[in-house]
């Protein structure tokens, strides 16, 4: 858990660095959007990261959140998950392409990891001679807890 810890304290370091680096001023409320998106496991929602973030500063508005997501996105540091129906969901802890599995009644989405999409993107390459630098793979269904609440 520590390490855990210490790898987001990195990432922030990280992105406060290339925001700079890019000409954008660090307040207090664009580091607390950072660290919502980075340490977030959910995939929020702007909406959602909003809600936290104005928690803690009141006076943050749902523009600086919008503006600050998609410069993280624009810089490569979060993934957006876009659906055509309901908002875009974010990935700001695991940037790179990975599979998720969404629930259709509540819309939480988890991670799924498996060295098997490294195989396969290995094989699509070998037979379609693609350079392949981005993948989506989603998979839909109910939730564990969502099949309790329909049963009971
Ligand atoms: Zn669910
Ligand atoms: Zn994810």
């Amino acid at each position: 858990m520590a390490g855990l810890l210490q790898d987001t304290s990195t990432r922030i370091d990280t992105l406060v660095e290339k925001l700079r680096t890019r000409g954008h001023r660090i307040t207090p409320q664009r580091l607390a959007i950072l660290k919502v998106l980075v340490a977030s496991e959910a995939h929020p929602s702007v909406d959602q990261v909003y809600d936290q973030v104005k928690a803690a500063f009141p006076t943050t508005s749902l523009a600086t959140v919008y503006k600050t997501v998609s410069i993280v996105k624009a810089m490569g540091e979060a993934l957006e998950l876009e659906f055509s129906q309901g908002s875009n969901r974010y990935d700001g802890k695991k940037p790179y392409p990975h599979p998720h599995v969404i629930c259709t009644q509540c819309q939480k989405i988890i991670d799924y990891e498996t060295v098997e999409i490294d195989a396969m993107v290995t094989k699509i390459k070998q037979a379609t001679g693609f350079e392949i630098d981005n993948h989506r793979l989603d998979f839909y269904g109910i939730c564990t807890t969502c099949q309790k609440s329909q049963t009971s």
